[in-house]
């Protein structure tokens, strides 16, 4: 039983062709050429798509998958043309699929220009998907469309990442000050374009300014590449492995490890899941930072417990915005202390923010009653107002709003640093073949 089965029949100078496209269940996509096999994808339920080329005689084949309008369609195309299936997929393509196609030779068309090879991450959902990745004169370079997130939303852009030689903090600098880039930025037309400079890795992270497909005839990738070149050199041809024995020896594989390019020897790319479990050790093993992290969230939670006050003497109530954001301010600040996100750190932003709340709406009625005359400054009125707030709807509202916060904010947080930790202790490890290094 087959869940995809496609068969194509044509003749191409005359001599007739069959291409067989199939995937059985819990396997992967499996391609056939006049009854033999060219391709056998590795299987796993994470492979979305498919993009294969191969090569008959002169003729360039090429097999994928692209999102129709309501599954998966598949496509053959020989020397850049389609053959369909029969009538009807040539009408739906000619329609929403033929414009899916041609994003990705775009992408395929600028690879091409930058001299390196259209690899699609086949993990992504489609739009996601093109990515390039190889040599730029001697750098190891990986760009594509990937997502960022800016405060608490996901924006999709561009990643432009690129492996040099190391360069010194003057030299950091003085690139970061360039008019070069600064010219750059200007001709991006956004400020929040994301630039990281290290030592020996270079990337960028621009978001788009209109729909995501457009953006593959772009020339932002060209023009950074072309642009951030002039100040770097290519790294040396020596394995990148932390513990390398034979560094110099060695043929050298590009490897992209959580989407950043590494030239290593094979034994070092064996070692990575090794080197990344003991990365985890070494986080477990680290220190929880709880009196750090508990002072920094007290003295934010004080700041905002007197900013409190302040808006109600004066403005009287702003004081449930402040509960929802005291969480988020104390949670930010426990994380600025380095102290570990654990659900005892989500637990107690949470314990912290409330206190300081209600210390806030504490000094903000007493401050309140003094301006209104109400009351006199002694002991006996400041606690009297103590209980009468301990015993009003107010407190419990604070609360309420509180846990708010702590869902929205820590518990997310929580999750998104499980999910970035994964990720980090489990990198995805990608070695591109046939890619040669420019001489
Ligand atoms: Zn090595």
């Amino acid at each position: 039983m087959n869940i995809v089965h496609c068969v194509w029949n044509f003749t191409l100078d005359g001599v007739a062709h069959q291409v067989v496209l199939q995937r059985k269940p819990f396997a992967s996509y499996e391609i056939l050429h006049n009854g033999k096999q060219v391709y056998k994808g590795e299987p796993s339920w994470l492979v979305l798509g498919l993009s294969h080329i191969f090569q008959v005689e002169e003729h360039k084949f090429e097999v994928g998958a692209v999102p129709g309008p309501y599954l998966m369609d598949y496509v053959l195309r020989v020397d850049g043309n389609f053959v369909y299936l029969n009538k009807s997929q040539e009408k739906v393509f000619s329609k929403n699929i033929a414009k899916n196609l041609e994003y990705q030779s775009d992408w395929e068309k600028l690879a091409k220009i930058l001299g390196l090879k259209y690899q699609p991450h086949l993990e992504s959902d489609y739009a996601f998907r093109h990515r390039i990745v190889g040599y730029f004169s001697k750098f190891p370079v990986v760009a594509g469309v990937g997502s960022k997130p800016m405060g608490n939303v996901s924006v999709p852009g561009f990643f432009i990442g690129i492996q040099h030689y190391p360069l010194d903090d003057e030299k950091i600098e003085q690139i970061k000050k360039s008019d070069s880039l600064k010219q750059f930025f200007k001709s991006v037309k956004t400020h929040q374009a994301h630039l990281e400079i290290d030592p020996s890795f270079t990337s960028i992270f621009v978001p788009f300014q209109g729909k995501i497909n457009e953006m593959g005839r772009s020339t932002v990738i060209q023009d950074f590449l072309e642009m951030i070149t002039h100040f770097l050199y290519p790294p040396h041809q020596k394995c990148q492995g932390n513990d390398c024995k034979n560094p110099f020896s060695k043929t050298l594989n590009f490897v992209i490890i959580n989407g950043s390019p590494w030239l290593m020897c094979a034994d070092c790319i064996a070692e990575i899941p090794n080197e990344h479990k003991k990365m985890e050790q070494e986080y477990r093993q680290a220190p929880l930072n709880l009196g750090r992290g508990v002072l920094y969230g007290a003295a934010v939670a004080t700041i905002g417990a007197i900013l409190l006050a302040l808006s109600i003497i004066f403005f009287d109530r702003l004081a449930g915005v402040f509960a929802f954001f005291m969480y988020a301010y104390v949670f930010m600040a426990m994380d600025k202390a380095k102290m570990k996100r654990t659900l005892i750190s989500v637990v107690l932003a949470g314990v912290i923010s409330i206190f300081g709340v209600m210390f806030g709406v504490y000094l903000g009625t007493v401050g309140y009653a003094l301006k209104e005359r109400e009351i006199i400054f002694s002991l006996i009125e400041l606690w009297n107002i103590f209980l009468r707030l301990i015993q009003s709807e107010v407190f419990p509202q604070m609360v309420f709003i509180n846990i708010i916060g702590m869902v929205l904010y820590g518990f997310y947080g929580l999750y998104a640093q499980r999910q970035y930790l994964k990720q980090a202790f489990n990198p995805k490890v990608e070695v591109i073949k046939n890619l040669n290094r420019p001489e």
